[in-house]
Formats: C-alpha cells, structure tokens, sequence
C-alpha cells in the first residue's frame, strides 16, 4: 500500500475518532448539566413547599392572634399570608407539574388538601370571630381538627419532600452515572487516537519509511562505488520506496548491463590482441615448421577451455598430418584422408557436435560427447589445411569462438600459402626442376663460398658425368632419358644428400661439393656412388632400360692444394675417367693408369 494512503486513511481514522470523542466529551457535559438541574429543581422544591409550610404556620398564628386579641392588624396579616400561601401553591404546581412522578403528585395533592383543610378551619374562625361569635371562633383554632389538620399538613410536606429528595438523588447519582459513563469513553477514545496516531507515525516512519531508507542508502552508496552486486529490497512494495527501489534496480541493472559488456569487451580485445600477435608471429616464420608451435602456443592462450590441432595438407592434397597440437585433443585422430573431413569436402567451417551438430566427420570419434570444429585453411583458392578445434558443453564455446577461428584461420591459410609460394620461389631460384637438385648457380655459390671462407678443414668436389646418355635419348625418347636422370639424381641424394649439397651441374652432368672430407672418404663415397647406379635396374613404363653407368672425377685440397682450381682439377679428372673407358672414379690425387675397380 503506498504511504500517501496509508497516510490519507491515517487522517480519516483520527479525525473520525477525534469527532466521536468530541462527541463523547459533549455528552459527558450535558451529563453533568442533567445532574446539576436534577439537583436545582431538588433544591427549588424543597425550598418551595419548606415556605408552603411556613406560611400556612404564619396564617396558623396570625389566624389565632387575631381570634384572642381581636385586632385588625391581624386579621389583615392573615389575609396577606393567606394570599401568598396560594400563589406559592400555584408557583409550586407550575415548577414541578411537569417533572413530578406519580406518587409526588398525589404526595403534592395531599399536601395541597391538608393545607385547605387547614386554611377552611381557620377561614372560617375568622368569620366567626368577625361575626361575633368571638368563643366559637377561638375553639375553632385551639380545636382538636384544628391541631390534626395542622399536623396533617406537616407529615404531607415531609412526606413530599422525602419523595422529592429520594428522587433528586436517583437523579444526580444517574446523572453522574452517565456523565462518569460518556467521560471514561472521550478519554478512551482519545488514548485510542493518539494510539492509532502514534502506531501510524512508528509505522509509516520507522517501518515504511526509515529502515527501507536506511537500507537503500547503503544500497545506493555501494552502486556509488560500482559495486552491482548489491541485493535491493525485495518486499514487492508499491509505494513511492517502491518507486525508488523500482529506479534503483533499474539502474544496477544498467550498471550489470554495462559491466557485462565491457567484460566481453575486453575479453573481445583481449583475443583480437592476440590474435594480432599471433598474426605478426606467423608473418614472421621462416618455415611452414615454424608455424605450427606457434599456433599451437597461442590457441591455447586464446581459447583455454578448447583443444586441437593444426592440420597440413600433403604435397598430393589428399591426406591431413597434425602439424601441431594443443590442450590434449582426444577426439580426432592425426592423420587422415581428407576425403574424411567434412569441411575440407565442403571448403567451409564443420561443426560436428552429437546432439545438435551437423553430419559428423569420419576423423572424429563419435563416441564423445565433446562438440568439433573443422576450419578449412584455403588460400589462393587452394587448400593448404585445416585448424581443428573441440571443446565440452556440446559446442556452445566453439560457436562462441568461431568468430575468433574463422579469422585466425583466413590469416594462417594464407601465412601457410605463403610460405609454400615463397619455398617454390625459393626452389626455383636454387633448383634444378627437373631432378630437384641444387642447380648450377648454387654449386657456383658453394664454391665461391669455399673459397672466400678459408678453412683449415679438407674439401672435395665430385664431377659426375652419365655415360652415354645419348643413348636414352636416342634409343628410348627424351622423356626416358629424363626419368634416367632423375634416377640417377635420386640415387645421388640417397647415397650423399644426407651430408652434402648434390647439384646438377648441366645436361648430364652432376657436381657434390664435400666440406670437411678428406681425400679417403671422398674417394670412398664416389665408389659406392658409381657402384650403387651401375647396379640399380632402371625401369621406364615396364620397359628396362640397361645399365646406366656413370664417371667421376674427384678434386680434393688436402695436400695444400688451392681450392680456387677444385673445379678444373675435378673436370680434368672426370676427362680423365672418361678417356680411360668410363664407368671410373679417378682423384687427382693419382697419377698414372686409371684403375679399374674390381667387378
Ligand atoms: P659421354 O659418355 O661421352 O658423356 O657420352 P654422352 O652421350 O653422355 O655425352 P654427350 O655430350 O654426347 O651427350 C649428352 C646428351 O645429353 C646431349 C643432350 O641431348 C642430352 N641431354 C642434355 N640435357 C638433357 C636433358 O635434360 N634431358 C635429356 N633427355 N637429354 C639431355
Ligand atoms: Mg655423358
Ligand atoms: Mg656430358
């Protein structure tokens, strides 16, 4: 209820009782006005008929003084008493003839009977004396009627007056009754206003008013310091606190709003950040193996309640190896055909979750619970990718991150692109494309780089040269005579590339340059090179193509010699192999007759 109506209801009620008590308190005087007429009209009866009675004794005594002296003065007495007597008869019958009971106006009649019984005798021993019969009129006085009549008179008046008394008493003792009755109500009824009004008062201000304010104060002083947790009042009030309380709530709840948004805010900021990091991170990899560590070490800062890998696309763009991994993901496994992958299938972001999910992916386990997001990393319109997320509660913090995701993997499908385009520019600059070795002007930089590095360590240079290879060509079309180079070039690297730069120098021809290596070992090496293609079938479209052999002239600087003519002393030594038959190593550390190696 709001306090205005309590407040209006307050002021009716203690106007309404201050009204009745108002009331109470009038009746109680006119009760005391009733108690003072009662005794008034007591006291004027009393008086009245007390003067009835004496004058009849006054016309008794003049009546009698008259009859013994004779005397005019007397009988004139008598008559003016006489007439007084009656007209204080008739003040009497005027005064009381209302009020009187039944019982006082018979007393009142007897008393009135008594005194003209009285007022005759005497009347008529007046007449008699005047008339001269002096002695009957004097008996008639002195008479026994006389002496009854007058006592008559007296027991009637005090009999009148004990009734009149009697009465007048009932009259004050119920006059003061009521008014005793009507005061004891206008006191109570005004204890109970000022009860109700004080009640109202420590309702409205201590209950309604003070302590809600108190409590909102506190309320309002800790929203002041931004504190929105604060609990309000919850009573349901509908009163101008209520109001209030109803503007306060608004307001913390703006604050709660506001709080809340600037929460994911800086959180939003937060991830952008890192992910801006994350961006020059990758920009700055050297290598496509440089990016996965550090996708891996920022996904996790990113997403900490999500795991996952980083998936690389093979050269044939068939088949997805994890690259890098985060957080511990137990749903996919590492390698798959990415025929599997239902975002690589449809180029766009999958979300495989049990219960609302979409068509789960063949690469996930489909036993958990956990929700799975494949974002296909796509660059150039090529594929080169997938960033694979998973996370509990059914995917809501992967649809919750997408966003995030879907722009980490826009810049890393590119950062990957890049890298891949930068190694094939980088190959072609350095490599040979037919056989994949180094090409010639990386072997013209090796050396340079030997010479220009003066070391204390041996270096050897190998030239090797395929013997007949027009042959091939001519034999068994151009196309074979390439596929028997990079036969050869394939056995080269296997036997040499693990330790030393292989280049193909031109046409059929091949270069290794071996720093560190001493006279022996290169010998050594450019045997089992010779020997490991004279003994390697070459097949081409299941044709055999023979025997390909090849010559091998070796330079070394390890007994002082310069290593500014390696070059020309390793083709002097391959000249030297070829014009001693072919299929040779010779050093030019030998002289004389080339040896042929033992078959
Ligand atoms: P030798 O034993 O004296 O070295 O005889 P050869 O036939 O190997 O030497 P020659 O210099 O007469 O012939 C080399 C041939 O290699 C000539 C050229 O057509 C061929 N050739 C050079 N480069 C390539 C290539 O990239 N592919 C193919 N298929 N043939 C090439
Ligand atoms: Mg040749
Ligand atoms: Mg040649």
């Amino acid at each position: 209820m709001r306090i205005s109506t309590i407040t209006n209801w307050a002021y009716a009620t203690t106007v309404v009782l201050t009204l009745i008590s108002g009331g109470a308190f009038i009746m109680a005087v006119r009760s005391a006005d009733l108690e003072r007429d009662a005794a008034t009209t007591a006291w004027k009866l009393d008086e009245t008929v007390e003067q009835l009675q004496s004058a009849a004794e006054k016309t008794t005594e003049d009546a009698r003084l008259y009859v013994i002296k004779g005397e005019e003065r007397y009988l004139n007495a008598f008559r003016a008493v006489d007439a007084v007597e009656r007209e204080r008869e008739q003040s009497v019958k005027r005064l009381v003839i209302s009020n009187l009971t039944d019982q006082e106006r018979t007393a009142l009649q007897t008393v009135e009977a008594d005194a003209e019984v009285l007022d005759a005798i005497e009347e008529q021993a007046v007449k008699d004396f005047a008339a001269g019969k002096q002695d009957v009129g004097r008996a008639a006085v002195f008479s026994p009627e006389h002496e009854e009549a007058q006592t008559d008179l007296m027991a009637s008046v005090a009999h009148f007056t004990d009734l009149v008394d009697a009465r007048g008493q009932e009259d004050l003792r119920s006059a003061k009754e009521k008014a005793d009755l009507w005061g004891a109500i206008a006191k109570s009824l005004l204890a109970i206003t000022a009860l109700v009004f004080l009640s109202v008062l420590y309702f409205v201000l201590k209950r309604r008013v003070a302590r809600p304010l108190h409590q909102m104060s506190g309320v309002v002083r800790r929203l002041a310091k931004q504190d929105y947790t604060v609990e309000l009042l919850a009573d349901g009030r509908r009163d101008e606190i209520g109001d209030m309380n109803d503007a306060i709530q608004i307001f913390r709840d703006n604050g709660l709003e506001r709080d809340r948004l600037d929460a994911e805010r800086r959180k939003d900021q937060q991830i952008k950040d890192l992910i801006l990091q994350l961006m020059h991170r990758l920009q700055g990899c050297q290598d496509e193996a440089e990016l996965a560590p550090v996708v891996a070490r920022y996904a996790v800062q990113i997403f900490p309640e999500l795991r996952g890998h980083l998936f690389v696309m093979n050269e044939g763009r068939t088949v997805l190896s994890a690259a890098g991994t985060w957080g511990a993901p137990r749903r996919s496994t590492t390698e798959f055909p990415s025929i599997q992958c239902w975002g690589l299938r449809r180029g766009r972001p999958h979300l495989s979750e049990v219960e609302h999910g979409d068509v789960p992916c063949q690469h996930l386990d489909e036993t958990t619970k956990d929700g799975s997001l494949c974002m296909p990393l796509a660059a150039h319109g090529d594929t080169v990718g997938m960033l694979y997320f998973e996370g509990p509660d059914g995917g809501l913090e992967l649809i919750a991150a997408r966003v995030y995701i879907e722009l980490i993997a826009e810049n890393l499908g590119l950062a990957i692109a890049n890298l891949q385009l930068r190694d094939r520019l980088a190959n072609l600059a350095v490599k040979d494309p037919l056989t994949g070795l180094l090409n010639r002007r990386s072997l013209d930089e090796n050396l340079n780089r030997l010479r220009r590095e003066a070391t204390d360590l041996p270096a050897a240079l190998m030239m090797i040269d395929i013997d007949h290879f027009k042959h091939f060509n001519d034999d068994f079309g151009h196309d074979a005579g390439d596929f028997v180079m990079s036969q050869v070039a394939a056995i080269m690297m296997d036997v040499a590339g693990n330790h030393w730069a292989v280049h193909r120098f031109g046409g059929e021809e091949f270069a290794i340059v071996m720093l560190g290596t001493d006279q022996k070992e290169a010998r050594s090496l450019a045997e089992r090179l010779r020997s490991g293609i004279e003994r390697a079938p070459i097949t081409y479209l299941g044709r055999p193509l023979g025997t390909v052999t090849v010559s091998i002239g070796v330079a070394s600087t390890q007994d002082g010699q310069p290593s500014t003519n390696l070059m020309q002393r390793a083709d002097a030594s391959l000249l030297r192999a070829k014009a001693g038959g072919r299929n040779v190593v010779i050093t030019d550390w030998t002289t004389g007759d080339v040896e042929r190696p033992a078959v």
